[in-house]
């Protein structure tokens, strides 16, 4: 039976070989239970499909939070012209992957789906992580505590992230 109105909301399952656990890097992540293969496509990440305008409503109200001194987390990936996905939903598990500058996953795009797929060997018990990789332009909201060498304290297209150095050097 098809209805009209938004597609249906897509869940998001936890695979046997990923768990969830308390993070060194932010609150909970995902971690390897396993031995993980370099480009296993280890979980897909879901959501809501949105409007870019209802994307632009959101990210107004996430604004407010981190400048109220709240949550100031992003969950919401670009999917094409029209549509935005909003991964902030408890049925995503793959919400809980945390970011590193240095990771061990990649995020990728295909036909308007999104999938979290290993960029390298993943050993048991590492913890699951790729680069959230936000634009220059909003560099400063995003800190980053990663420890990694290439990390610049924060987080952003890693194309960009000589610009930051620059910018943090007052040049
Ligand atoms: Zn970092």
């Amino acid at each position: 039976m098809s209805r009209a109105g938004p597609r249906p909301l897509k869940h998001g399952k936890l695979p046997a070989f990923v768990r969830l656990g308390r993070s060194g890097l932010h609150g909970f992540g995902l971690f390897a239970r396993d031995f993980i293969p370099q480009d296993t496509p280890i979980i897909e990440y879901v959501g809501e499909r949105i409007t870019k305008a209802e994307a632009q409503r959101r990210e107004e109200r996430r604004l407010a939070r981190l400048a109220a001194g709240g949550d100031g987390c992003v969950y919401i990936f670009e999917l094409n012209r029209r549509q935005d996905l909003d991964g902030q939903v408890r049925w995503n598990p793959a919400r809980r992957i945390n970011h590193a500058c240095a990771p061990n996953c990649e995020s990728q795009q295909g036909r308007g789906r999104i999938w979290i797929v290993a960029q390298r060997d993943i050993a048991p018990d590492e913890e699951l992580t790729y680069d959230y990789g936000f634009p220059y332009s909003e560099w400063r909201d995003h800190p980053c505590r990663c420890g990694a060498t290439a990390c610049v304290g924060y987080i952003v297209d890693t194309r960009q992230r000589w610009r930051v150095r620059r910018a943090l050097a007052g040049g």
